[in-house]
């Protein structure tokens, strides 16, 4: 078998080397071979040094996806070591068998997410070399963990740029919920009807995090989805928690996660956050504790500016909300974003609101979202708390 060579132009090899795994189409000098959309192919430098394997994907500006330096065919066995090894690492942080599994390039599987709730899989394709392998992926997953489902969520907007369509479907099994118990607050999770893929992991630890500021406080949880830190803080003895969400499911499992807690002090409003917070102000109601965990400002450096903006003008409504020495809890999963940036937007709206912050914790995604130092694409959320006077 004669592997397709990609040679890149001169001094485009600098980042590869250093072990980011992407190649860009405009880096790419020739191609020796006819690759078709998915197939591995090799890459060079100019001086026709070895850098690795790749996914070819010549409809898409990611022309390449490097998903190993030595030559391994993506077969069920690469899958299931690849899997293996993700197991691993989740298995030395988790007690129970609830985590992202597997994190794209972060895992060296470019281009599919696995998420596990117990003994039920949900799983996002990304490029189109791993949809092309997808029944592969599934008979590693049911060979490895002989699950009783498997749910392939594939509706995200990324998809179209490698030219793939959006999907929702149920690979294998029935549709049901799982409980999740994140230590000591239990989630009723169905993963084929939730959000995403169905829970937010990423934010796991922040919740738990979250908890120290709950005790006797009067607590916002904004953009709460199914009640994340919300439910968090009440376990940690909070007197009233008002969680707000746009849908009205994530409202709805609110509900029945709360009577699940046997917790009788966490009131769901189904509404937009900016109306919330300006119908709040208007009424001069404060609160002691306010968590703010917004869905992606911009998915492109194009829309940076613009997100900019939309977080100023989020943080100076919420400082009317937050009490003086209340506490906030802030984040940001825009890609584009970075730490940096969105401390200085947070900075600069607490000036305009005439509070002075200080900045009490920084955090990122929780361990099953490892960050490749060579890769900022891998690193993505920003979490901060601060108490503001
Ligand atoms: N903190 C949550 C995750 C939040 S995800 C957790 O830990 O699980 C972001 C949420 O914002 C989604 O549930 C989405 O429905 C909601 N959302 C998006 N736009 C909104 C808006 N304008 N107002 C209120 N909620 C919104």
């Amino acid at each position: 078998m004669t592997i397709p060579v990609i040679i890149l132009k001169p001094k485009e090899d600098k980042r590869i080397s250093l072990g980011h795994l992407w190649v860009f189409s405009n880096e790419i000098a020739k191609i020796d071979g006819k690759p078709e959309i998915g197939d591995v192919v090799e890459i060079r430098s100019s001086r026709n040094e070895k850098l690795g394997f790749a996914f070819y994907n010549p409809k898409t500006l990611i022309a390449a996806r490097i998903f190993s330096k030595e030559f391994v065919y993506p077969d069920k066995n690469f899958f299931t070591i690849r899997i293996q090894t993700a197991l691993a690492l989740r298995e030395q942080f988790f007690g129970s068998a609830f985590y992202r599994l597997v994190y794209g390039e972060s895992d060296f599987l470019p281009g599919l997410i696995i998420d596990r709730f117990d003994n039920l899989f949900s799983v996002q394709i990304f490029s189109a070399a791993m949809e092309s392998r997808r029944e592969t992926i599934f008979e590693a997953i049911k060979d490895l963990f002989s699950p009783t489902a498997i749910y392939e969520r594939n509706e995200s907007g990324t998809r179209e740029l490698e030219g793939l369509p959006q999907t929702k479907s149920i690979v294998f099994g029935d549709e049901h919920s799982v409980d999740y118990d994140e230590e000591g607050v239990v989630f009723r999770i169905n993963p084929f009807r939730g959000q995403k893929t169905g829970f937010y992991f990423d934010q796991r630890l922040n919740r738990i995090f979250s908890r120290r500021f709950g005790a006797h406080a009067k607590v916002l949880d904004l953009f709460s989805n199914e009640g994340g830190f919300a439910l968090n803080l009440a376990l940690a003895g909070a007197d009233h928690v008002v969680a707000v969400d746009s849908s009205e499911l994530a409202m709805k499992n609110l509900e029945s996660n709360s009577k699940l807690n046997g917790f009788d002090n966490v009131e769901g409003q189904t509404t937009d956050a900016h109306a919330f917070l300006e119908n709040a102000a208007a009424s001069g109601e404060v609160f002691d504790v306010v968590v703010c965990d917004p869905p992606s400002f911009t998915r492109n450096k194009k829309g940076v500016t613009t997100a900019k903006a939309g977080y100023r003008r989020l943080h100076e409504s919420l400082f009317r909300v937050l009490k003086p020495g209340g506490t906030l809890l802030t984040a940001s999963c825009s890609h584009h974003i970075f730490r940096e940036t969105f401390e200085e937007v947070i900075a600069g709206a607490a000036q305009r609101s005439g509070r002075t912050l200080q900045l009490l914790h920084r955090a990122g995604a929780s361990l099953d979202h490892p960050v490749l130092p060579a890769m900022p694409e891998t690193e993505y959320l920003k979490f901060n708390a601060y108490r503001a006077f």
